[in-house]
């Protein structure tokens, strides 16, 4: 049952992509003449494994375009409808919220479909992209000069989220303001060789790795990042950092981390007004209909308080006017009384008149 939910949200999911995608890869090989994708689906089916290849193709196309780098090699896509369908080093490399891992150094990417979710990071597009990038990159390394250069961790991730155009794992630049506030951001050298195992720090160091990408592609351009790791890998500089002055000596990407933290502390609060509108909209929104109901709230009980006062000082004023009433009945009885003890009055009063 559960299966063939997964199988049906797929192939509602490999449509979209492959019809609409407009990644624009310049008539992408519709069959598999042209295709660079060798799949390994064994319980899928023929039509299945079929959209799957085309959604690979595309990915990686667009993800070697990102990269400025064609991968030389055929990438093998490995795909099974749930998670554990995959057993030992497959299924442990899995964690809880692992939609598709890639092999870079094999070229291989390993996908379970039941982790797929409609909306980025985790769409199937989304997810290709951002996995190739790391084959993409992968296949890069093989041109290195030898085996201590490899792309940094921090670098693997940005570039993979900013090409997918989606962060993982959700970590928002809230995070990352209030640590660059507090001084607690992870520096990118602690993110070189692999990222933290704990939860938190692991969120943190994906959403650090796709904000200084971006801010990096926004000032430096992502010619001269890719042009400074090539320059790196084939070994015509020390680090990274030479790499990146030998082509602009204003850079270095230390020099950059910095600026991006201090940016970060001043103006990423803002960002995060305008990259989170909604959310913002709806938690200025809740103390605000707080106001609202609590000034309503009063106002009702100004106005019943008001609403008491009348009624008490209409009461007291019908009670003058019934007292008054009396008093003028009490007066004319006694002026009745007075009047029948006097039968001359009513004849001089008479007169009077006259
Ligand atoms: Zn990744």
């Amino acid at each position: 049952m559960r299966v063939l939910h997964v199988i049906t949200l797929v192939v509602a999911m490999l449509l979209a992509p492959s019809c609409g995608g407009g990644t624009g890869a310049g008539g992408t090989g519709e069959g598999s003449a042209t295709s660079r994708i060798d799949i390994d689906a064994p319980a899928l089916s023929s039509e299945l494994r079929q959209s799957i290849e085309r959604a690979a193709n595309s990915a990686l196309t667009r993800a070697e375009k990102s990269m400025q780098h064609e991968v030389g090699r055929r990438v093998l896509v490995r795909c099974r409808a749930r998670v554990d369908d995959y057993h030992g080093d497959d299924r442990v490399a899995f964690r809880s919220w692992t939609v598709a891992y890639a092999r870079p150094e094999r070229a291989e990417l390993v996908l379970a479909l039941d982790r797929l979710r409609p909306d980025p990071p985790d769409d199937l597009e989304s997810v290709l992209v951002h996995e190739m990038v790391h084959v993409v990159l992968g296949d890069l390394e093989r041109e290195s000069v030898d085996d201590t250069r490899a792309v940094p961790r921090w670098l693997h991730e940005g570039l993979a989220q900013v090409a997918a155009g989606s962060r993982y794992l959700g970590g928002g630049d809230e995070a990352l303001w209030y640590r660059a506030k507090t001084d607690q951001l992870m520096s990118l050298s602690s993110l070189t060789s692999g990222f933290p195992n704990d939860d938190e720090l692991l969120r943190v160091a994906y959403a650090q790795s796709s904000s200084f990408l971006s801010w990096l592609d926004a000032r430096v351009g992502r010619d001269r990042i890719l042009a400074a790791l090539r320059s790196w890998l084939h070994g015509d500089a020390i680090n990274l950092d030479a790499a990146l002055a030998s082509l602009d000596p204003e850079w270095s990407f230390t020099l950059a981390e910095g600026l991006w933290a201090e940016d970060l502390k001043t103006s990423s609060l803002l960002a995060l007004l305008r990259n989170s509108c909604f959310n913002v909209l709806i938690l200025l929104a809740l103390p605000l209909l707080a106001i609202i109901l609590y000034k309503r709230f009063r106002r009702e009980q100004r106005a019943g308080a008001r609403l008491d006062r009348w009624e008490a000082d209409e009461e007291r004023r019908r009670l003058a006017r019934i007292a008054i009433a009396r008093q003028r009945l009490e007066a004319d009885r006694l002026d009745i009384e007075f009047v029948d003890s006097d039968p001359f009055t009513d004849v001089e009063t008479a007169q009077d008149d006259v």
